[in-house]
């Protein structure tokens, strides 16, 4: 058989692997949106099955050989090659899981998740203390069985960005939060801009047209897509021309909804920008989590939070919502950009997030070296939050339970949202510095520069690249925090005057 051949019956094992995977996560997107209570348990279940079938097609031996068989053969395109290198590894690293293991971790996963939702009902992390521990020892051996270098934690890491350390990580956030607290304490020196307009009655139906209306005007390809409601937004894919997103509508909040619709808006540009021709292989999928997270935040924040789309779009605005007819654009730019330091790490501005995610990966770190005990998570937390934040931490809720990524088991997945912040300033740095007029352009709601630099340099190379090799090719450096914090310091100059 020649090379060819055997590439042709590795595409359409994995394609045939893609199916079950994007058939179980329509389930999983219905049953977020529009499932009836009373199917839940019979979901879990099909849901289940799917992914065990999924998870049987990619363990087949003669997968392996095959893999094995077109990893020498030489008459392969460069592309083809690079696929089956990415195969290859991720089927090596998915055969290091004994069944055993893999059935304990999904049964111990879903306890923590119920425990979670008790803990958080009774505002009592004591309630998810024992089934999280449990979850720890296993995310431990986890690493072990993937193997690392220097700290557990990388194995860890590597699941979500390739090639990220512990060590990297420590000196990244080390060098950030000096910068940061900096520019904080500049911030808190001025007087806040008014944002009581912002909590007024907002129609739902007029958010709902709205939030349609900032999703067209990125781009969003409704052919390709749809926007349903859901508790916490999403965006999901199934191929590149079917990418839902979600959004949730707050009555009280208008910001809520617009900067979430362009925030999963970024997100599923990218799914939909992805080559169709590489579908089920890796090339056809996202390079890492954050650079997907860049996506986002670029359309959300480096674009959405900027005074030029707020100018563009504010007789857009008031047409929606009259009630803001007299707020006026520079106003609603220093509202939607005001710094406040806060408990709740999703609802924080764009500067103190970081200190959110810096907390986490401290104490995940620490949690997996084994340095800190599971019944210590509360105290550390608050003592963390007061020191970085300022803020005391009323309760457990608003503390160590906020967040939902514990009890799905995914450790090392809070460093990603801060490298996709910096990953987007340098990005949208290189896209300024390569595209003369921009400025003007972006002013006018033409993006079609943006786009085609995006198509170019990130969407169509799937995962060809690591995060940081994407980042060196494409803007000629690896990752720099001057250009996040440069960023910052132009906004919050134009917010705060000082
Ligand atoms: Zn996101």
């Amino acid at each position: 058989m020649t090379s060819q051949q055997l590439y042709e019956q590795y595409t359409a094992q994995m394609r045939k692997i893609a199916d079950v995977k994007y058939a179980q996560a329509v389930l999983q997107w219905d049953q977020e949106t529009y499932l009836p209570s009373g199917g839940a348990a019979a979901r879990g279940q099909q849901m289940a099955t799917l992914s065990e079938i999924a998870h049987q097609l990619f363990a087949d031996e003669k997968l392996g050989v095959l893999l094995q068989e077109l990893s020498g053969a030489d008459e392969l395109t460069e592309k083809q090659q690079r696929n089956v290198a990415l195969t290859l590894e991720d089927y090596q690293k998915n055969k290091r899981y004994t069944p055993v293991f893999v059935r304990e971790l999904a049964e111990v996963t879903s306890r923590c998740y119920h425990t979670w939702i008790e803990a958080r009902k009774q505002n009592d992390f004591r309630v998810f203390e024992s089934s999280l521990g449990e979850l720890i020892r296993l995310k431990k051996e986890e690493a072990r069985v993937l193997e690392f270098e220097q700290h557990p934690y990388d194995a860890l890491l590597n699941e979500f960005e390739k090639g990220a350390t512990v060590a990297w990580l420590d000196t990244l956030f080390d060098e950030l939060q000096q910068p940061l607290k900096q520019l904080l304490s500049a911030i808190m020196k001025c007087p806040q801009p008014d944002d009581r307009f912002l909590k007024q009655h907002f129609d739902k139906d007029s958010q709902w047209r709205f939030g349609l209306e900032m999703l067209k005007q990125i781009g969003f390809d409704f052919e390709a897509g749809r926007q349903d409601l859901s508790p916490h937004p999403f965006t999901t894919s199934f191929n590149t021309g079917d990418v839902r997103v979600t959004t949730r509508i707050d009555e009280h909040d208008f910001t809520s909804m617009t900067w979430s619709c362009l925030h999963e808006g970024g997100h599923a540009l990218y799914e939909q920008g992805l080559p169709s021709d590489q579908y089920g292989l890796p090339l056809g999928e996202y390079c890492s989590l954050g650079i997907h997270e860049s996506q986002s935040r670029f359309w959300e924040n480096c674009i959405g939070r900027d005074q030029a789309f707020i100018e563009y779009n504010i007789p857009l605005i008031t047409r929606f919502f009259p009630q803001l007819k007299e707020v006026g654009a520079k106003p609603l730019f220093g509202a939607v950009n005001k710094v406040q330091p806060s408990l709740v790490r999703t609802e924080a501005d764009e500067l103190t997030y970081h200190f959110h995610v810096m907390i986490r990966y401290s104490l995940e770190k620490k949690l997996i070296e084994g340095s800190l005990d599971v019944k210590d998570i509360p105290s550390f937390w608050n003592e963390a939050y007061k020191n970085l934040l300022g803020v005391d931490v009323p309760d457990d809720r608003k503390g160590c339970l906020q967040d939902i990524h514990w009890s799905h088991g995914s450790f090392g997945y809070f460093p990603t949202y801060s490298l996709g912040s910096l990953y987007a300033a340098q990005f949208f740095t290189a896209v300024q510095k390569q595209t003369p007029g921009l400025a003007q352009q972006i002013a006018r709601g033409d993006y079609s520069a943006v786009h085609l630099w995006l198509k170019t340099n990130v969407y169509q190379y799937g995962r060809t690249y690591t995060s940081n090799e994407l980042c060196n090719k494409i803007t000629g450096e690896p990752l720099q925090l001057k250009y996040f914090l440069q960023y910052l310091t132009d906004k919050y100059k134009a917010v705060y005057h000082f």
